[in-house]
């Protein structure tokens, strides 16, 4: 069984030229170094949510996610470190091969289930759990990670910089947890944008807004780059991560970061962000789910 060892994150500043000598600087906070695997915004979430399972004494944390799955991976990764068992739930049939976040999962000591996507759909813990634990055992956590344990968790993303010196801090969305993380934690002179990687998810804000804790409500969420829906993809978007890492060394995941960065550069290029403004992206890692491309679809 793998034992989790984390790197440092670091700041990566954007050369003038590949943002088109807008007047303003744009850092990016490298949260996908922090583990080949187990990388960005998932930690973060996690930390509450095993702290709380630990001090509740439950005999199990159990979550749900698909066969490429950050959250599962990130989960296991974090049971480990705390030193509590964890289920994955997975939608889906069990493969013949199970995929690399799967293995991975699996070395951190986690028990995977695969139930139906209708079974899924209802979040519905399988038979064979039952014959080990009763749910009182359990300490359920969200897909996604989504709730106010993960929010506060992902406020500490934070601290991982000089965050106090941005104007404007900007990530991914998928539950919104990180980002209301993020809007808890700001400063009333900054403003934090949210990147929407899901089509017609409408009810976001409303997700978003249970998750916040002061009225702090200086945020903004875009919704034109979801480049077909939650891990799809396009051409432009695949060309466009392999120039981004062409031109920057920053690799990305098609899933959440390639469009946010995709996002940045579409806005910057359009003025979306005032002379003077210091934008902080946050990198929120993602790249193992790149895995499920096909081989050559990326230069990195
Ligand atoms: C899960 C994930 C997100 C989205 O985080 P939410 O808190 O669910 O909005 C962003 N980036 C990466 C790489 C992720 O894995």
């Amino acid at each position: 069984m793998s034992k989790l060892t984390l790197q440092n994150s670091f700041i990566n500043t954007i050369p003038e030229a590949i943002i088109s000598k807008k007047s303003i600087r744009v850092d990016v906070l490298r949260l996908d170094v922090l583990h080949p695997v187990v990388s960005g915004n998932k930690w973060f979430k996690l930390k509450k949510y095993l702290a709380e399972a630990k001090k509740l004494t439950k005999k199990v944390v159990v979550t749900f996610g698909g066969a490429f799955s950050n959250h599962i991976i990130a989960t296991a990764a974090a049971a480990n470190y705390y030193g509590v068992k964890s289920i994955g739930i997975i939608r889906g049939e069990e493969g013949r091969t199970p995929s690399p976040t799967l293995q991975q999962a699996a070395h951190f000591g986690m028990k995977l289930f695969y139930i139906s996507r209708e079974d899924y759909a209802l979040k519905k813990l399988p038979a064979p759990f039952f014959e080990h634990y009763c749910r009182d055992d359990s300490y359920l956590i969200n897909a996604g990670g989504y709730g106010v344990p993960g929010a506060v968790g992902a406020t500490s993303i934070l601290s991982e910089c000089q965050s106090g010196n941005y104007t404007h801090i900007c990530a991914a969305v998928g539950t919104g947890t990180t980002l209301a993380g993020l809007i808890n934690g700001v400063q009333p002179h900054q403003k934090v944008i949210g990147i929407n990687v899901l089509k017609n998810n409408f009810s976001i804000e409303a997700e978003i807004a249970a998750l916040l804790s002061a009225c702090n409500r200086n945020y903004c969420i875009h919704y034109d780059y979801h480049f077909g829906g939650y891990a799809k993809y396009t051409g432009e978007l695949i060309q466009f991560m392999n120039t981004w890492y062409q031109q920057t060394g920053i690799p990305s995941d098609f899933v959440y970061t390639g469009k946010l960065f995709y996002a940045m550069h579409h806005l910057i290029y359009n003025d979306y962000f005032p002379a003077g403004s210091n934008v902080l992206i946050i990198h929120s890692g993602g790249l193992q789910g790149n895995a499920s491309l096909p081989g050559g679809t990326l230069i990195f």
